[in-house]
């Protein structure tokens, strides 16, 4: 079901689909597409500082009328505010703009060299202080989780990578199963720019859903949490319309198949913002 959960290593509950709002214009824009999201059923909202749409989506979240306790929201500290005090400084700044008590999840977007690990102790603080439910990473390479978890108190509960077909980061979801970190995937749809995947077509065209719905739904069934993003109120629905098909242990091994190791955003091994 569309708000089914995974359980966070440290007993929160995150849904599996969550709505991303990456390049969603702030106004009317974000709070139009975050509202007919939340009325599809969707519960989890996947934004950032950076986005600059938080104001949009919190107040979407308020006109919704769904209750706070159901939803789960997700923001991140930008590059330029990593450090100790201005991610203090930057987690308040985007729970404001939200206009919320708490944050479900809060991430580190990128894995800013010589400064996330003094960004992690902030987020470690947030946490104690229960302003934040889960604390979490985004962008990070195995390497990077290893330095962390060297050094710190609370281990990630997340890691929101890109994450797709042609980028299915074996080796990174490896790693975090054995870590009790869930991962989740960004560009899941590979920012629509496949859908025409020969392999993805037939497979599609098998269970007579869309390439969308069979990425989505080859996400969840590989325990991978997933936040497509759409403006449009049909693709809203479709991306959501994933919960009444399986698909096989062979159809999967075929999707597994098909990484290429291509990316359509940075590496965070060599990204310069
Ligand atoms: P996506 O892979 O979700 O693709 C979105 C695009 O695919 C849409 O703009 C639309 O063109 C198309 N699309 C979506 N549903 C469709 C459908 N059913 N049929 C046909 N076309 C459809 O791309 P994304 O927005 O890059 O990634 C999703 C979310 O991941 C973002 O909104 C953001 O929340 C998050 N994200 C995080 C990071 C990070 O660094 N942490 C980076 C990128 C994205």
């Amino acid at each position: 079901h569309i708000t089914d959960t995974t359980t966070l290593n440290n007993g929160v509950a995150m849904p599996w689909l969550g709505f991303g709002v990456w390049q969603v214009k702030e106004g009317s824009e974000v709070i139009d597409s975050v509202k007919h999201a939340l009325k599809a059923g969707y519960r989890s909202i996947d934004t950032a500082a950076v986005y600059g749409n938080e104001e949009g989506v919190g107040q979407a979240i308020r006109e919704s009328g769904v209750a706070r306790e159901e939803l789960f929201v997700t923001t991140k500290v930008w590059n330029s505010e990593q450090g100790y005090e201005s991610t203090l400084k930057a987690f308040e700044e985007s729970r404001s703009k939200l206009g919320l008590d708490y944050i479900d999840l809060y991430l580190i977007h990128w894995p800013v060299k010589g400064k996330y690990k003094e960004t992690w102790k902030a987020m470690e603080q947030l946490y104690k202080e229960k302003k934040v439910r889960a604390i979490g990473v985004s962008n990070f390479h195995v390497h990077h989780l290893e330095d962390l978890l060297a050094d710190c108190e609370v281990t990630p509960a997340v890691d929101q990578v890109e994450l797709h077909p042609l980028l299915s980061q074996r080796e990174l979801r490896q790693f975090c199963r054995d870590k009790g970190i869930q991962i989740e995937a960004w560009s899941p749809l590979m920012q629509g720019k496949k859908f025409d995947h020969p392999d993805l077509v037939e497979i599609a065209g098998k269970y007579g859903k869309s390439v969308a719905q069979i990425i989505l739904r080859w996400d969840i069934q590989n325990g991978i949490v997933t936040i497509p993003k759409s403006v449009t109120e049909s693709r809203i629905n479709e991306n959501a319309d994933i919960f009444n098909f399986e698909l096989t242990q062979e159809d999967i091994a075929k999707i597994d198949a098909l990484n290429e190791n291509q990316r359509f955003g940075a590496d965070p091994d060599n990204f310069n913002f």
